[in-house]
């Protein structure tokens, strides 16, 4: 029976108790000492690829008898938040000397179970199954006939009161017959179609994903290194895993300039994971000596087309140093149960997204071109595209938003902000290279930073967490400056944040002229964008995505929800309306009049805009020299 707050707070003042009553879970604190009853044997079935259930069976040695509690982990490294997916969490039995244990569930946190341990047992088993989604309304969809994807904190529970590096496990996994599959974890044996793997610490595991696959292809990323980097490759189809010889040596010159950019690595060993799919969800997720990569299938075989998501594999491998061994203090948590705190994700994902596009055009992932119409479109974002960071909210309080929004659709994204830690936090960086630059006449660079702050350590593994004033003294010691009021001021304050631009010797400038950029991420996310001139973007037969907040289609009374209909008396399509803005344009007595459906109501609205089209590019500012080029340049 669920006690109620008010049934125990009368519990409390019957018995004299304090007024004050706390409502808190009943689990054990993690502790820094070794789990020391044994390693935990996790065997996971991934084989029915029917149901998408993976069925788990997992041996938990205890060293007395008692109350031991159970964690599934809730937060997720890589997310940043409390998404571990409880919800598909199910069938749970616990056994101790083949009689069921009963288990509860922690009344205030619905992450931990308890059992009472008998008297003789030595272990305890557990079965459970992770029903994984079924439809991407639920999550991730992580099973397809051809693949899968096994993340070990969907799969798996561990003690409480230890911290998970403390806690050894020996994982096994049973996959369809016939497939192949890349992880860090190592091969210890293969029998029945099972594969065991060595020993690993739990907070290693669960850094240590699989996927696997029905076409599977690994390529050496760093031939004769004493360090191997592998990308393996999962795909819907044989055909999608063709790379051509141009492809293999660009990701070669990625694993090669990550290095000359830091000059020490972190792992003894490195693995992309990628994942080349329409049916298996894409994804992005860092770990220390892997990383889970997934785009739609043709990432090779069309490569002039999917250029815009590029940087993913660039972005994820860079989280190997900053992210993973270097570690915001509040993020380096002792297990999968304690609260994260996301204060540096400016740093963990603002610098990562920096690197991600630069070492992308350094390794040829993209042209010189492609980057410079890429940060055209991110600057334009933080010059006009956020009319909440320019008025309530700041890149600060937006690294709150893996707790807040969850990654949910928000209604307003443009004034309510969400994760702009990423792209504010890009152009920020790109602004204290231009100040490094200009503090010492070229001789510093942000290559600087990186290499002090992250390359340190060679073969360290351990995460090395840091603080805001750690990141305020090694700017302080590459050059003197008021580094902490200049990191605040962009932080704490409201834009714009192009500043970096201007340092680097260009201007932001508009035109009705989409660049590359502009079509590739059209293209990429279905989409008409008129965000700096109509002030809204239009998804798929003329449902309205976003309405940029006070814009002038906020202003005519267009919200997300709704859908266009028509434009000037005709149906709607993406032409027409960008025809309609471009004729309002010519003739200020020209309205532009959309018919738009909102819930079984149609209505006309009148847009009183006759500014044109306008899309972001950049334009050389001579007076200054170009070190965005130099920035970009292969080392
Ligand atoms: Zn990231």
């Amino acid at each position: 029976m669920k006690r109620t707050p008010l049934a125990a707070a009368l519990f409390a003042i019957a018995l004299g108790g304090t007024t004050v009553v706390a409502f808190a879970d009943d689990v054990p604190a993690p502790q820094n000492v070794p789990y020391s009853a044994g390693a935990l044997k996790i065997n996971v079935d991934a084989t029915d690829l029917a149901h998408r259930v993976f069925r788990v069976q997992e041996t938990i040695p205890v060293a007395a008898a008692g109350r031991l509690t159970l964690l599934y982990p809730q937060w997720i490294p890589g997310n940043h938040s409390p998404t571990g997916p409880i919800d598909k969490f199910a069938g749970l039995t616990v056994k101790a000397n083949g009689k069921v244990l009963p288990w509860t569930r922690d009344e205030y946190n619905v992450y931990a179970f308890n059992v009472d341990v008998p008297q003789g047992a030595s272990e305890v088993e557990v079965d459970f199954q992770f029903l994984s989604p079924q439809d991407t309304r639920q999550g991730r969809v992580v099973m397809t006939p051809e693949m899968l994807n096994l993340q070990w904190n969907t799969v798996s529970v561990y003690p409480a009161g230890y911290y998970a590096r403390q806690i050894q496990a020996e994982p096994s996994v049973k996959l369809p017959a016939g497939w192949q599959f890349g992880s860090a974890l190592e091969v210890a044996s293969q029998d029945g179609g099972s594969v065991h793997f060595k020993p690993i610490d739990y907070d290693d595991l669960v850094d240590s994903p699989i996927y696997a696959g029905k076409y599977f292809k690994r390529l050496d990323l760093d031939p004769g290194a004493s360090t191997p980097v592998h990308l393996n490759i999962v795909a819907d189809d044989p055909k999608y895993l063709e790379v051509t010889p141009d492809q293999l040596k660009i990701h070669r010159q990625l694993v090669q300039q990550m290095y000359k950019l830091y000059g020490a690595h972190h792992y003894d060993h490195y693995d992309f994971l990628l994942s080349l799919s329409d049916k298996m969800s894409g994804n992005g997720l860092e770990h220390h000596r892997s990383s889970e990569n997934g785009t739609p299938p043709a990432y090779f075989t069309e490569w002039g087309k999917g250029w815009a998501m590029r940087d993913l594999l660039s972005h994820e491998f860079n989280h190997s140093w900053d992210g993973k061994y270097r570690r915001g203090a509040d993020l380096a948590t002792p297990n999968f149960n304690v609260t994260m705190g996301d204060s540096l994700l400016w740093v963990y994902e603002g610098q990562t997204q920096f690197w991600g596009q630069v070492v992308a055009a350094r390794s040829g992932l993209w042209s010189d071109k492609q980057y410079l119409e890429m940060i055209a479109a991110v600057a334009s974002v933080y010059d006009k595209g956020r009319p909440g960071l320019a008025s309530w909210r700041n890149v600060q309080d937006t690294t709150n938003d893996p707790t807040i929004a969850l990654r949910r659709p928000l209604p307003y994204r443009n004034y309510q902000g969400s994760e702009d830690y990423y792209s504010a936090g890009e152009m920020i960086w790109l602004d204290v290279d231009g100040k490094l630059r200009e503090l010492t006449g070229g001789k510093k660079t942000i290559d600087d930073f990186a290499k002090v702050f992250f390359g340190v350590n060679p073969g360290a593994w351990d995460v090395d967490p840091y603080t805001f004033d750690d990141v305020v003294k090694t700017l302080n010691g590459i050059s003197p400056y008021d580094w902490a009021s200049y990191l605040r001021t962009r932080l704490d304050g409201h834009g714009p944040l192009t500043g970096g631009l201007a340092s680097h010797g260009w201007k932001l400038v508009y035109n009705d002229k989409p660049s590359d950029a502009v079509k590739a991420m059209e293209m990429f996310r279905h989409m008409t964008d008129l965000s700096y001139s109509l002030g809204v973007s239009i998804g798929k037969e003329g449902a309205i995505n976003d309405v940029l907040w006070d814009g002038p289609a906020f202003n005519a009374g267009l919200s997300p929800g709704m859908t266009i209909v028509a434009v000037n008396g005709r149906s709607y399509d993406s032409d027409a309306i960008k025809d309609a803005v471009t004729a309002a344009a010519k003739d200020s007595s020209q309205p532009i009049e959309l018919l738009v459906k909102n819930f079984d109501e149609y209505k006309t609205v009148r847009i009183d805009y006759h500014g044109g089209l306008k899309y972001p590019h950049l334009e050389r500012d001579s007076s200054k020299p170009d070190t965005l080029s130099q920035l970009i340049k292969a080392k």
